[in-house]
């Protein structure tokens, strides 16, 4: 009964904010293509954006009500997967960003010769630090979250503009606030 209402809620929002369901799903494939296009060159293989209930999501913070978005490398025959939650997609602003960050997984998962950078500012260490008032799950989190991914989301962030903390995390970089759930 419970995933029937989460399925509800989830059809709802796409409705509200997206038109409908098919809207929805067109626009976000739509803003998937044009990020490949302006953040990455047009380089990333065929991934599918999918809009799932919570629990088909899972993260470096475990899965449940916690996760907001989650990355499927391909497998055999399955093109990529990104996941989005119903916390995603509540603004479209949201979803732009955190398809943003769940494409620099795609592209660390599968774009692997170019010779990039692995360093970034210190200061989204001390940022990331802030997340994680009691140490507690940090090191899940940057596990998931490679010295290359992070360089890419700076420079992503800062040539197109894009809120540094809002694409690393889904949140924003003051401390307490609002919870929509961690990215990963
Ligand atoms: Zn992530």
């Amino acid at each position: 009964m419970e995933d029937e209402e989460e399925i509800e809620g989830l059809l709802q929002t796409m409705s509200d904010v997206w038109g409908s369901e098919e809207q929805a799903n067109a626009e976000l494939r739509k803003q998937a293509a044009s990020h490949n296009t302006n953040l990455f060159s047009g380089k990333l293989p065929q991934v599918d954006v999918c809009v799932v209930p919570r629990w088909m999501l899972s993260g470096p913070l475990g899965s449940g009500s916690d996760a907001a978005a989650s990355y499927n490398p391909a497998y055999e025959n399955r093109a990529a997967q990104i996941f989005l939650g119903q916390s995603v997609i509540l603004s479209k602003e949201r979803a732009r960003l955190i398809l943003a960050h769940e494409l620099i997984h795609h592209w660390e998962q599968t774009i692997s010769t170019e010779s990039d950078s692995n360093s970034y500012p210190a200061e989204i260490d001390t940022m990331i630090k802030q997340w994680f008032p009691e140490n507690k799950n940090e090191s899940r989190w940057r596990s998931a979250h490679s010295h290359r991914f992070l360089a890419r989301a700076h420079l992503v962030s800062v040539e197109h503009g894009l809120e540094l903390s809002l694409l690393l995390s889904g949140r924003k970089s003051s401390v307490g606030g609002e919870r929509p759930g961690w990215v990963s």
